[in-house]
């Protein structure tokens, strides 16, 4: 537990249990657990590969549920004159059933979704139910960039029933909506988007500020006002959203964040608008690394603690203004969908440096060889950090020798093997020592085994790759087992990228993964946990590695019953997304094996053989097997 940290990023959903295995609550702590290793083995009797991502679809229902009751219980703490509705930001995860079962758990309370685009505005409209009365109706907050076909839209589903605020986030938006607004004759519901001068940190913290790509300054703000007043539509103004970026780690950028925001929309009060929400945006994190710091892969706060500063503060502002306060609003994404995906995959092979020790070094042989042999037989604790650089110097030595043919092929492998063999003692002996000097710090590194694993970093883990975002990492079973490699992870893909080289550590992302050695016949599964935000749409198809398989896994009262498969992709449709045509490639093959049949370069049979094997190879995963 404490290798891994499962209890400080895993609590309530993932624990360990005494047969050494990743147990899963889908329920938190109010439901049964079950065991994602037999899990993982009876999906894979169903005929499911690996990488296989699994959802739980109870995770989200809790996450949605807590959101809310963390609200409710900070408006009744500190008395709150109104109440909190919040949004899914659909670009989160734009998946189908995900989003489905998201409006499903948040229809009791009026929880809505929030939109960036065209296609994702189109997804809400046909998976929200809409409800009128206002006060009861979802919000279907409307972001981004916007068209004249995005305002219409967005418009005209007030028709259906829908409630859209849109929000400005460029002057020129302002205009197109009124103009469209007026033609349709349909009243908008507005909202302003703010750049905050109080700014997040790390590496979204650029989403506020003068320079930050969306929303208004406050000179801007102030232009749509007087723009409104003077159209005689200063009523429509009614929402003041911002987004300090995701993923902020420090209550203390939150809170900052808050007290502007606040400050603005009472400013927006005074100025005539009709107020009634505040919408704080995104940024609740999640702690990837379970050290709950304000670490960029952690947070210094909980749910609850957001909930409350959020509400306090507003509360607070506007006491001191004697104003209405607004319904609350935020955009949580993360940390509403990050916990219910966990991503399995298996680990095919490894590589190691082998620093077994090679036979004696003879007095006759090569002297960069005897010097070598010489550092291995002399190292000890008290001089290993000398002894490393001397290591390093005479490998170097050993090099330019070849290079300039002084040494053999078998004289430089020999060479290679002394020098690992330095090393691996050198190691064993920093293993023993509170403090590795700065100068062997890579040295762990350099001598971990790499695990092939059966994945694509740029599929199932972009994030892992663009920004150095660390998911927690562990094997799935075998945990009562002390682990005795250290590694690194490489992926399928033939790009250098494709690699998991940082893991979860305590405030410092760390650069080997300890597992056990691979069994000789039986699987063995990592987990890559809490990757249900973001992950799945901004993968790419790297290599042609497509869609993993996903399954829905609900609990029942007696464990758990599949409730979705959705297949992978097949060879064939990342081809088409290639614009291949499989059944022209098939024909081109058909054609090459007639060529060869008639030269006698093949027989009927391997020809056979061949166009069967490239037709069934257009129906399989497209990973390995
Ligand atoms: N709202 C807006 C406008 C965003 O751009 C984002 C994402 O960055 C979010 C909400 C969701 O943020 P988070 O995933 O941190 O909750």
């Amino acid at each position: 537990e404490k290798l891994y940290r499962i209890q400080g990023w895993g609590e309530p959903y993932f624990s360990i249990n005494a047969a050494g295995r990743v147990m899963v609550s889908p329920q938190g702590d109010r439901g049964g657990s079950l065991d994602l290793y037999e899990l993982v083995e009876s999906l894979r009797q169903r005929n499911l590969g690996l990488p296989l991502l699994i959802r739980f679809p109870d995770i989200l229902a809790d996450r949605v549920e807590r959101l809310n009751a963390c609200f409710s219980r900070a408006i009744a703490r500190y008395n709150y004159p109104n109440t909190y509705r919040g949004v899914y930001p659909v670009k989160c995860n734009q998946s189908r059933h995900l989003v489905e079962a998201l409006v499903e758990f948040g229809k009791p309370y009026h929880f809505g979704l929030e939109v960036g685009s065209k296609p994702e505005l189109a997804i809400a409209l046909a998976t929200l139910e809409p409800s009128s009365p206002h006060a009861t109706a979802p919000l279907l907050m409307c972001n981004g960039y916007k068209d004249r076909e995005y305002i219409e839209t967005a418009l005209l589903a007030t028709k259906l029933g829908h409630f859209p605020i849109i929000a400005i986030e460029q002057l020129e938006e302002l205009h197109l909506i009124l103009e469209i607004a007026k033609k349709l004759e349909i009243p908008p519901v507005l909202g302003v988007r703010a750049k905050l001068s109080a700014k997040g940190s790390g590496h979204w913290g650029d989403s506020t500020g003068d320079r930050a790509k969306f929303g208004l300054t406050i000179p801007q703000i102030l232009a749509v006002t007087t723009h409104l007043q003077r159209e005689g539509m200063l009523d429509s103004l009614q929402l003041l959203h911002f987004h300090i970026g995701s993923q902020i780690s420090s209550i203390s950028t939150i809170k900052d964040a808050i007290r502007e925001a606040a400050q603005i929309y009472g400013e927006l009060v005074n100025l005539g608008a009709k107020m009634q929400y505040l919408d704080v945006g995104g940024g609740l994190a999640v702690d990837y690394d379970g050290s709950k710091t304000n670490f960029y892969a952690s947070k210094n706060y909980n749910m609850q603690n957001y909930a409350n500063d959020i509400v306090a503060e507003v509360k607070e502002a506007c006491e001191e203004r004697e104003i209405d306060a607004p319904i609350l609003v935020s955009e949580s994404g993360r940390a509403i969908a990050a916990h219910q995906s966990v991503l399995i995959f298996d680990i095919l092979g490894t590589s190691d440096v082998s620093p077994e020790l090679p036979p004696t070094v003879e007095g006759k042989e090569h002297l960069i060889l005897r010097n070598l042999w010489e550092t291995y037989q002399t190292l000890t604790p008290e001089n290993y950090q000398e002894t490393y650089h001397d290591a390093i110097q005479f490998k170097e030595e050993a090099i330019s020798l070849f290079s300039f043919g002084y040494l053999s092929l078998q004289e430089r492998a020999r060479a290679e093997q002394l020098y690992w063999a330095c090393c691996q003692k050198i190691l064993d002996i920093t293993r023993t020592q509170d403090n590795v000097p700065d100068d062997l710090e890579d040295l762990e590194k350099n001598m971990a085994s790499i695990y092939y694993a059966n994945l694509s970093v740029f599929q199932s883990a972009p994030d892992a790759w663009a920004i150095a975002q660390l998911f927690p990492i562990m094997p799935v079973h075998r945990l009562n087992e002390e682990p005795t490699q250290r590694a690194t992870l490489a992926d399928l893909t033939c790009d250098s990228d494709g690699k998991i080289d940082r893991f979860i550590d305590s405030r410092n992302a760390k650069e080997i993964l300890e597992l056990h050695s691979l069994p000789k016949s039986e699987p063995y599964y990592l987990g890559m946990f809490l990757v249900g935000a973001y992950q799945e749409t901004m993968g790419n198809l790297h290599n042609l590695f497509g869609d993993t398989n996903v399954v829905h896994i609900r609990a029942t009262p007696t464990g758990y019953q599949i409730d979705r498969v959705v297949k992978g992709d097949a060879i064939a449709d990342v081809l088409s997304y290639a614009q291949y045509d499989p059944e022209d490639l098939i024909e081109n093959i058909r054609r090459l094996t007639e060529n060869a049949l008639q030269d006698r370069r093949l027989t009927l049979e391997d020809a056979q053989r061949l166009l069967q094997n490239y037709e069934k190879t257009l129906d399989r995963y497209t990973y390995l097997s």
